[in-house]
């Protein structure tokens, strides 16, 4: 039986392994530079504690968590960030100093229908801002979100964002959006007529185009909206104009997780890189949750990139590969100083070491070649007996002959010859 990758899952090697390092690299450089510290929690969790956050009618506790069948099938392979490190800051007591600024970077597990930019163990890379109530928290995740994404040379992106209103204000929105849709529930989807008593506020974002027309008529959610807090919303608005921050309000974003509340917003792709999966991240204000789990008032507000698609669009160069130069001899007691030599050698080149001191000179240089060098040195017995070294660049086919009475001297030889060149 050959044996297969599990579906939705896959192997990140060579230039996108170096990609998804360089894309932690800079997230991680990012929020150190805002005050963020990272954290890493468990890849399982209790499956309760994201019924209680996520919310039971979600599609991630519905039907996307990959469950550890332990006795009672009570363990998860953890299908988001937030949740855990809300549960670590609690059991680790880290909201007794606030505020508190935390990120994470790590694999994540949904059982979804994979396809590009979607997969069943994928990537996020997130922060946690906890205590902090004003628009200037929010601002300053979204100024951290463009720092990134210009980092990484992603330009082609828009911020949608919407105001969804206190757990009260959206609970008589609800109402009104329920009796709404009951009232034209032939022109739901299928997909729709079954959210409409589990999660009414999840048809706003159906993708199914009855359900598109049909939204069109909606009582929106604006008006459910304190006046103060509208306010708040349209200063943090002219702010993000300010601060040249792409974005636009989608007046039915409500994003598929029940934890939130006042502002969501999620990173959409506007280049096309990433076919129907246009989101790169998002994320949302979250005051209510800590309450709900240690009796804490606790404001917050987080969001997420999906790493997996951040690689999709990321055009930034990565860093220069380093000088290639293999190190070749017939002669088995180079092998070790060439190996010294290695150890020794400045990082920004790239010293390979042939270890088979038994291949012909062509042998030699095919092996070369084929791990992309820059140049070849050869010591064969000529050589040897003569105290010379031959290097090729393998660019030109140039080759040269250095005298070296010392053979451990080489690595010092070689970049006085590097420099000369
Ligand atoms: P969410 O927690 O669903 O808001 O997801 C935040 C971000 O994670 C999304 O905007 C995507 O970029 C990414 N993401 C979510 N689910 C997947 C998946 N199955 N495969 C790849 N990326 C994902």
């Amino acid at each position: 039986m050959k044996i297969q990758s599990i579906k939705g899952t896959r192997d990140i090697f060579g230039v996108n392994l170096k990609l998804k390092r360089f894309i932690e690299s800079i997230f991680l450089d990012e929020t150190s530079k805002f005050g963020f510290q990272e954290i890493e929690t468990p890849l399982m969790e209790d499956v309760s504690l994201f019924k209680r956050s996520v919310g039971e009618s979600s599609d991630i506790v519905q039907k996307e968590m990959f469950l550890i069948n332990d006795d009672k099938d009570s363990i998860t392979l953890r299908p988001e960030g937030t949740a855990s490190v809300l549960r670590a800051c609690i059991e680790n007591s880290l909201f007794d100093k606030l505020p508190l600024k935390l990120s994470y970077f790590g694999p994540m597990f949904r059982k979804e229908k994979p396809q590009k930019g979607r997969y069943r163990q994928f990537y996020q890379c997130g922060v946690e801002s906890f205590g902090e109530k004003t628009y200037g928290a929010d601002l300053e995740l979204f100024l951290l979100i463009s720092n990134i994404l210009k980092k990484l040379n992603i330009t082609d992106y828009i911020i949608e964002i919407n105001n969804i209103g206190t757990n009260d204000e959206r609970e008589e929105y609800k109402k009104d959006l329920y009796a709404f849709f009951k009232q034209n529930e032939d022109s739901l989807s299928e997909e729709s007529k079954k959210r409409l008593s589990s999660n009414v506020l999840r048809i706003l974002d159906s993708k199914d185009q009855k359900d598109i027309d049909l939204c069109l008529k909606v009582p929106l959610i604006q008006n459910y909206i304190g006046l103060e807090q509208q306010n708040e919303f349209l200063k943090f608005q002219e702010m993000l104009l300010k601060l040249n921050i792409p974005f636009k309000i989608n007046p039915f974003l409500v994003r598929g997780l029940d934890y939130y509340s006042d502002l969501v917003f999620e990173i959409i792709d506007t280049s096309n890189n990433l076919g129907s999966q246009t989101a790169l991240g998002g994320g949302g204000r979250y005051d209510k949750l800590i309450e709900d789990f240690s009796n804490k008032k606790i404001p917050a507000i987080g969001f997420a990139f999906g790493v997996d698609r951040l690689m999709l669009c990321c055009k930034a160069p990565l860093t220069n590969n380093p000088i290639k130069i293999s190190l070749n001899s017939t002669i088995s007691d180079l092998i070790p100083i060439f190996l010294k030599t290695k150890n020794e050698f400045p990082e920004n080149f790239f010293l390979d070491v042939n270890l088979n001191y038994n291949l012909s000179f062509k042998k030699m240089f095919q092996r070369a070649d084929k791990i992309s060098s820059d140049y070849v040195v050869i010591i064969g017995e000529n050589e040897y007996q003569k105290n010379q070294f031959k290097i090729k660049n393998m660019k030109t086919g140039i080759e040269t002959v250095v005298d070296i009475s010392d053979y451990s001297d080489i690595g010092q030889l070689l970049l006085n010859f590097l420099k000369t060149t």
